[in-house]
């Protein structure tokens, strides 16, 4: 071991587990590339103030969980701590939104918070997130939970469960907020919950904790306080998902950590991951562009957690991506079969063959474990002898059957067996 160790609350990725990370990101991208979304990628950090405004102040995230640091410059900059803000900024700075909208696009990269880590909580995880900017459709809202869905289901993920709440908009949530901060201010609640009634009522309805759940049972919810235009909208979400067979639970508590979220509200939740069990989540954020600077921009996305449903796949047995190994092994014996060998393996790789080959120079004995190891079908040994007769020994690992090949019919042999 070497005197370092990965930071606490961060993890590496190491080979085999992370292909299944590699696996989760690509299934979680075909769905939406298949709905005409592009790829944007933005820098792991930004001004800090763009989250202050773009996340809320009032958030855990922003003023708990936030990395945040002054340049030799004197730019305060902050570890992004979610993606939306981000690319919401790299589409009005690129002026995206003046052209044909909505704009549609998907993400994949590193978030930083700094939570208390536990598993499934990291300080660095990952997330692919995608967003949909400038329409207010309701098709738009069911397009992405059904393609955040069927991302799921094709990896092979089956208990996990859609939460759908709406979250009302400029004329109905303030009357609503009212409502609440009124109901909450008769409840027995310490310093902090208090003062987080008068900034943001609404995450004190998120609060886990069981005496507070417990005089949370009687809270005025959203949904009997939606606008009619609120309403109507929800409620053609909900049709759109119903016809695409997609199941959900109506959740009246759900209303997310970051403050920029109105109208649909949802969450991806997993049962098989203990207290960590949001696997993604995401809804509508109509004034997320003016709380930035931008124009209105009514726009869409969410965020799945990569780090989750892997784990998720995992609570379930499945294997999201299940080793893939060389077909072929190539074991040269001496200098000049070496040779000979590195050249087939360049060749069969070329021609779409895994090869791999025992580098180090190991003797026959340690070359042929590597080889088993790899869990190639094939080992092609060459020794001297071979070499002089112009041929190969091909051996079959499996059924340990083995006979010579001509070095030339070599490579087209084991094209030819590539699964
Ligand atoms: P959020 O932006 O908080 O809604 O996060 C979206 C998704 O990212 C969540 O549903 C989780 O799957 C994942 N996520 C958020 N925070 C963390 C974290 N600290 N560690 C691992 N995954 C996370």
């Amino acid at each position: 071991m070497s005197t370092f160790s990965a930071p606490r609350g961060t993890y590496d990725l190491i080979p085999p587990d992370s292909a299944d990370f590699l696996a989760v990101r690509e299934g979680i991208a075909a769905p939406l590339r298949r709905a005409g979304y592009g790829y944007v990628e933005t820098p792991g950090f930004e001004q800090a103030e763009l989250f202050f405004r773009g996340v809320g102040e009032s958030t855990d995230i922003v003023t708990k969980e936030m990395y945040t640091l002054t340049t030799r410059g004197g730019d305060e900059l902050a570890l992004r701590p979610e993606g939306t803000a981000s690319v919401l900024r790299a589409a009005l700075q690129a002026n995206l939104h003046r052209g044909a909208l909505p704009v549609k696009l998907w993400y994949s990269g590193s978030y930083y918070r700094y939570e208390r880590p536990q598993a499934g909580r990291y300080r660095h995880f990952s997330q692919v997130g995608a967003e949909a900017l400038g329409a207010e459709d309701p098709a738009l809202d069911a397009e992405l939970i059904v393609l955040a869905a069927d991302a799921y289901r094709s990896l092979g993920l089956r208990g996990f469960r859609l939460l759908l709440n709406s979250l009302g908009d400029k004329e109905c949530r303030p009357v609503y907020r009212a409502v609440l901060q009124d109901y909450l201010r008769g409840l027995d609640l310490d310093e902090e919950t208090r003062a987080r009634i008068e900034i943001n009522p609404l995450r004190v309805l998120d609060d886990k904790r069981e005496h507070v759940r417990k005089q949370l049972a009687g809270a005025p919810v959203m949904s009997d306080h939606l606008c009619e235009g609120c309403k109507g909208y929800h409620e053609q979400v909900r049709e759109l998902l119903v016809a695409a067979g997609i199941t959900f639970e109506d959740d009246a508590t759900l209303v997310r950590g970051l403050d920029y979220y109105t109208r649909t509200t949802f969450e991806f939740v997993h049962d098989g991951l203990g207290s960590q069990s949001a696997v993604g989540g995401g809804g509508r954020y109509d004034g997320l562009s003016e709380m930035i600077g931008g124009p209105p921009l009514p726009s869409v996305g969410w965020a799945l957690g990569v780090d989750r449903t892997v784990l998720a796949l995992r609570a379930e047995g499945v294997r999201p991506a299940p080793a893939a190994p060389p077909l072929v092994y190539a074991v040269p014996l001496g200098e000049e079969a070496r040779r000979t060998l590195f050249g087939l393996v360049t060749q069969l790789r070329r021609d779409g063959v895994a090869a791999d080959f025992a580098y180090g120079g190991k003797g026959v004995k340690g070359a042929m474990k590597a080889a088993h190891r790899s869990g190639a079908r094939y080992a092609v040994v060459l020794g001297e002898r071979d070499l002089a007769q112009g041929v190969a020994q091909l051996k079959d690992l499996q059924s340990g059957e083995q006979r010579p090949v001509g070095l030339e019919a070599l490579a087209g042999e084991l094209t030819g067996r590539r699964e």
